[in-house]
């Protein structure tokens, strides 16, 4: 992420060069084409011509060649028959001045904004900066993001299943969304559910790290002493959010060190993720637009919930049709535990309280990336 506007130096392209494989002549001389020229030598990409075209006269030329002094057009290879031979070409049809010419700095001129702070730096963006060659540029660092899950039952190193566990899924989730954000995530590994080691873990996490993603312990068992432990060393605010999945969320700072408390269902810890910590996150890495981008879908299904006062979010798969419209439909069971349905889908389909989708009917969706 550009923590400054950067402005171009250089031209782009540096000199004004053939577009096509071909010949540079002086226009004037194509009209009243077909015409033969003397070709008086050949520009290859990288290389000059000694000497100058003048009036009867053509340079062979190769794409991104640049113009020989006195050319001011080119005619495409395809529209001449070259006779090595004689050094003469047949020009077969009139062109303008300026054919298939690029000027010096038709994309870049020095003192152009190439971009400003805030842009996050793509292929694209890092190309352009190559070819005005920039190769320093003032940055936000990535943010250092902690991600921690919690709980007795979560086993993540292969074994079989003792009764009552399950595999931790929500670290490698949350892990790489953090990655593909482009943040640097760090695997901060399990805190079992003990007061000193989740103690332990979230005090060590918000000295290393810029914010912290725990998830589990948020909601109302009675095990949960992240809830407990977290009050002690930190600022919290546990919250329930009229949305499902994802109700239980928490927020608060140990230090200085923002900690985000993701529910510990797979499903929730990723809606939440989406919905909270990527914004905030995303904020904190210098973006300079965070905001959710809704879009409209038509359903194919029927999506509905039973009245809970609350806006579901419903995983669903996509397409788009000839005509540039989504079209969605559930992407399976809608359970917050089952993250199949989650993984397949291309987005979040909102549903508020009393609303029934119909298929046919508009529903509002958040793409998924
Ligand atoms: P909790 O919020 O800790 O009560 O957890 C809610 C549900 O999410 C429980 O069924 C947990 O077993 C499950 N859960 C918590 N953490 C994880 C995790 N890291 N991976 C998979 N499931 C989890
Ligand atoms: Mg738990």
């Amino acid at each position: 992420m550009l923590a400054a506007d950067v402005v171009a130096a250089e031209l782009v392209p540096p000199f004004a060069n053939t577009a096509m494989d071909g010949f540079a002549v002086q226009f004037a001389d194509t009209v009243g084409a077909p015409v033969t020229l003397e070709v008086i030598g050949t520009i290859a990409a990288g290389s000059t011509l000694d000497g100058e075209v003048g009036p009867g006269q053509a340079a062979r030329i190769m794409t991104g060649a640049p113009m020989p002094p006195g050319a001011d057009a080119v005619v495409m290879v395809e529209r001449t028959s070259f006779d090595e031979a004689a050094s003469t070409v047949e020009i077969e049809i009139a062109v303008d001045e300026g054919n298939h010419v690029r000027s010096a700095g038709e994309d870049v001129k020095p003192g152009d904004l190439l971009f400003g702070a805030g842009t996050r730096l793509a292929a694209g963006h890092l190309g352009v900066l190559a070819s005005v060659g920039v190769h320093t540029v003032s940055v936000v660092r990535r943010p250092r993001v902690g991600v921690i899950s919690t709980g007795d039952e979560l086993v993540d190193d292969g074994r079989p299943l003792l009764p009552g566990e399950i595999r931790d899924s929500n670290r490698r989730t949350l892990l790489t969304l953090g990655a593909e954000a482009g943040w640097d995530a760090v695997d901060l590994g399990i805190a079992v559910d003990e007061p000193g080691a989740i103690r332990e873990a979230f005090l060590a996490a918000a000295e290393s790290c810029d914010a912290i993603l725990s998830s589990g312990g948020v909601s109302m068992g009675a095990f949960d002493y992240v809830k407990v432990v977290l009050d002690e060393i930190g600022d919290m605010r546990w919250m329930q959010i009229a949305i499902k999945p994802a109700k239980p969320f928490a927020f608060g700072l140990v230090g200085a060190t923002p900690v985000f408390g993701l529910p510990g269902n797979p499903v929730s810890s990723m809606v939440s993720f989406e919905l909270l910590a990527r914004p905030a996150i995303g904020f904190m890495a210098g973006m300079d637009d965070t905001g959710l981008v809704l879009l409209r879908a038509i359903s194919e299904d029927t999506l509905d919930h039973p009245a809970d006062g609350k806006v579901h979010f419903l995983r669903v798969e996509g397409r788009i049709d000839d005509t540039g419209r989504w079209h969605v439909r559930r992407a399976g069971g809608q359970g917050s535990h089952q993250l199949t349905a989650m993984a397949r889908a291309d987005a979040l389909a909102l549903v508020p309280d009393g609303v029934n989708i119909t298929p046919g009917d508009e529903v509002q969706i958040l793409p998924l990336r």
